[in-house]
């Protein structure tokens, strides 16, 4: 059997810097919280929570003057506010990518509508939608059109300015865009901030996906950028499988399986995707 691994499988540079820099702050201080999942992947969560990292859900639940690691996606403008009122200390592992999208929109938000492509309930859209002030709007589908026009309309600015979620679908960005430039007669500024790890992630995916049996997409249930993936593979291919670790393959039946394609999201550790890779070759044999 022919096993074909991506070759932009797994972490991405902001991700790997995030899991660094948080190791660092880890060993360096105690009682270090962090807002939410630092990236979507549990097994990397639990192996910082075993080092003493504290997952919290809200920044209600930091303790005054603790210490506070802000995740890969970043955060709310809010909640750097809120931090700095409880005189909470603030390690700000944002990725740079995201921090320079937040930077764009503070130069154009004052007299450009911003619309943010991406997905609505994300923290990184979530996120760069509180840095845009109150004349912004994400729009995830097409279903959501109508009433990002309407917003601009209220909102009388005569500019829009449109960016991209980083892990977004590259095709789905062009369709969207594409549609908006046919329905809104006002000047319109487009800058695709889809990240190039992603992109790239998503052609190779793409690329495998048509020449394999079966394509296994691995990362965290929640991760943004692995659903893509497995979106993009299910077009190629019929047999697609999104699984978080090796435990999801076992009792998998190889059989009739000639090549088989894997490919990491961006929060997934090397050491997961070889561990699939030693089952599935043992399996076979
Ligand atoms: S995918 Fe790109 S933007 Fe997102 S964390 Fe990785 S490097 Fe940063």
């Amino acid at each position: 059997m022919d096993i074909i691994i991506g070759k932009y499988s797994g972490f991405c540079n902001g991700v790997k810097y995030t899991i660094d820099q948080a190791n660092k702050i880890i060993s360096e201080n105690k009682d270090i919280y962090c807002l939410g999942e630092i990236v979507h992947n549990e097994n990397v969560v639990e192996e910082l929570e075993k080092k003493g990292m504290k997952t919290i859900h809200s920044i209600n639940e930091c303790p005054n003057n603790s210490k506070l690691i802000i995740r890969a996606h970043g955060d709310l403008k809010e909640t750097y506010d809120k931090a700095k009122e409880k005189g909470v200390q603030i390690f700000d592992l944002t990725c740079g990518k995201i921090k320079s999208i937040r930077m764009k929109i503070d130069k154009k938000k004052d007299d450009h509508f911003i619309i943010i492509i991406g997905k609505k309930n994300h923290p990184e859209s979530l996120g760069v939608q509180s840095f845009s002030g109150n004349n912004s709007y994400i729009i995830e589908d097409e279903s959501n059109i109508n009433e990002c026009i309407e917003k601009l309309a209220n909102s009388k600015k005569d500019k829009a300015y449109i960016i991209s979620q980083t892990t977004f679908n590259s095709d789905k960005f062009d369709k969207l865009v594409n549609i908006l430039k046919e329905k809104i007669q006002k000047e319109l500024i487009v800058e695709k901030t889809i990240c190039n790890a992603t992109s790239n992630r998503q052609q190779e995916t793409d690329l495998i996906s048509k020449e394999v049996d079966l394509m296994i997409i691995v990362g965290g249930k929640k991760s943004s950028n692995t659903k893509e993936l497995e979106v993009i593979s299910k077009k190629n291919c019929k047999n697609v499988l999104l699984i978080q670790d090796v435990n999801d393959l076992k009792n998998m039946n190889y059989k009739k399986i000639k090549k088989i394609g894997i490919m990491a999201g961006a929060s997934t550790p090397e050491i997961i995707v070889n561990e699939i890779i030693d089952y599935i070759k043992k399996e076979e044999k």
